[in-house]
């Protein structure tokens, strides 16, 4: 048997099936900072919890087995039940089954059987992207998988041997890969992934790593290598333009494409929770719901005026959120917003959720138009290192803002602390006012960042114009 410290658990099983290297690493090295959970992943592993705690009520009869790990026989006593042979049901926090499910049910098919129990059939239970609060009945789908566990189970005891050979031996080399983020992002992938050189060829815009892989095969390592008569789509042409040239490009037809940003505007951005188990009227599970908003309106007499909206406490937030945006667009002909599909889908559920508000909102919604096009399409500067997402847009255009003054300076963890506002009870008054004025910064920059780069973009149209 190997040494206590070697042994398999289901995770460290699953993290073996990825890579051999990772597991290595989480055995030897368990104090990794790499293995740390960082909030995100804390916040999936709460969710998951919770939609575990769920899932033993949709179980008639069933009853927890929450016994120490190491009272195998009376864990054993305590399953032995049903005289159909047994079943296993895995619950999974996601809205489907996913591949990566199969050898995670497998694998307790398999320690099963090998404890003496016949396990006869093995499930997913997974929530139901179908059910819709407050009717729960529904909260979860159940999958057989019998028939495909039973596939995996085939080599299971072949890759659980190998497991335990390779951790009684050295670090295995494993070259880097796709398994590298596939199913999940490996923890080490800083310490296997060379650094790249700036302006490599997989920065090129939304590129394929199948497709960067031949540029470095082909000996095109980064953008200033490739050669002239590539065939390029038109947004890499401009992004290969602006890295040779080392500066940014415009396209004369952002002249033109502005046109549709006619004032006055309301500059606007949700920030939105997403819950594994549904809270609000009409919710599906991990629905986006928009909880926050930011708008910057020109105001005929007053210039531009700040508006913002937070939700407070566990309640339904949509019915106020919507009440005040409606207020804060009311005089805008056209509404600006930074990937626009995303404020339309929020400003579509909104219209759902408050339907005497429905009208109103509708209208927000076909005033909107999108910012990010708008640069995609007609402006490349060698700073965005082949995105367009505000984070890398805003200081390359308006160089000085940025998030990094910011205390949350990103959309994922603006994410994470909304859902802490909202639903945690250990701030303390204190704590919660600071994180609120923390969040609001944050949407407020999100807004103030489209003000101030669509006055660039203006800016670089009259310089154009000046020039000819
Ligand atoms: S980065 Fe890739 S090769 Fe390195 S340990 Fe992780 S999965 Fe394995």
């Amino acid at each position: 048997m190997a040494p206590k410290s070697l042994r398999l658990s289901k995770s460290r099983f699953l993290a073996g099936l990825q890579c051999h290297k990772q597991l290595w690493w989480r055995v030897h090295e368990p104090d990794a900072p790499e293995l740390v959970p960082d909030a995100a992943l804390r916040n999936v592993l709460n969710q998951g919890n919770e939609v575990g705690r769920r899932a033993r009520e949709y179980v008639p009869g069933g009853e927890l087995v929450d016994l120490p790990f190491y009272e195998f026989d009376n864990k054993v006593a305590q399953t032995r039940r049903g005289p159909r042979g047994y079943g296993v049901v895995e619950v999974k926090a996601t809205n489907s089954l996913k591949p990566e499910h199969l050898p995670d049910v497998a694998l307790q098919v398999h320690v099963l059987r090998r404890a003496g129990l016949p396990v006869e059939r093995a499930a997913v239970m997974h929530l139901n992207p179908e059910c819709r609060y407050p009717d729960l009945s529904n909260l979860f789908a159940r999958e057989d998988v019998s028939a495909p566990v039973e596939g995996v189970l085939l080599g299971l005891p072949d890759e659980l041997a190998a497991q335990q050979r390779m951790l009684e031996g050295p670090l295995p080399q494993v070259p880097i890969g796709d398994h590298c983020t596939r199913p999940h992002d490996c923890p080490f992938l800083e310490r296997c992934w060379p650094k790249l050189p700036d302006h490599h060829v997989s920065s090129l815009y939304r590129i394929e790593r199948k497709k960067a892989l031949q540029y470095e095969a082909d000996g095109y390592a980064t953008i200033y290598d490739l050669p002239s008569d590539l065939e390029l789509s038109v947004i890499h042409q401009r992004q290969v333009r602006a890295v040779t040239a080392g500066r940014m490009v415009v396209e004369p037809a952002l002249a033109g494409a502005l046109v549709q940003f006619a004032s006055p505007l309301a500059f606007l951005d949700f920030e939105t929770v997403s819950l594994a188990i549904p809270r609000w009227d009409g919710c599906r599970p991990w629905q986006n719901v928009p909880v926050q908003f930011s708008c910057h309106a020109e105001e005929r007499g007053r210039g531009l005026v700040h508006y913002e909206w937070l939700a407070d406490g566990a309640g339904d937030p949509r019915p106020a959120l919507a009440e005040a945006l409606v207020a804060a667009c009311a005089g805008a002909r056209k509404v600006v917003a930074y990937y626009a599909s995303f404020e339309r889908d929020c400003i579509r559920q909104l219209a759902e959720a408050v339907p005497r508000l429905a009208k109103e909102l509708q209208r927000i919604e076909k005033k909107l138009v999108d910012l990010l096009p708008l640069v995609r399409n007609h402006v490349y500067h060698p700073d965005f290192g082949g995105s367009f997402s505000i984070k890398r847009t805003l200081p390359a255009l308006v160089p000085g803002l940025s998030y990094a003054d910011l205390k949350i300076g990103d959309g994922e963890t603006a994410t994470l602390e909304l859902m802490h506002l909202m639903f945690s009870e250990e701030l303390s008054p204190v704590e919660r006012v600071e994180l609120r004025e923390a969040l609001l910064r944050y949407c407020e920059r999100d807004t103030w960042a489209m003000v101030k780069m669509l006055a660039k973009l203006r800016t670089l149209v009259a310089e154009q114009l000046e020039l000819f």
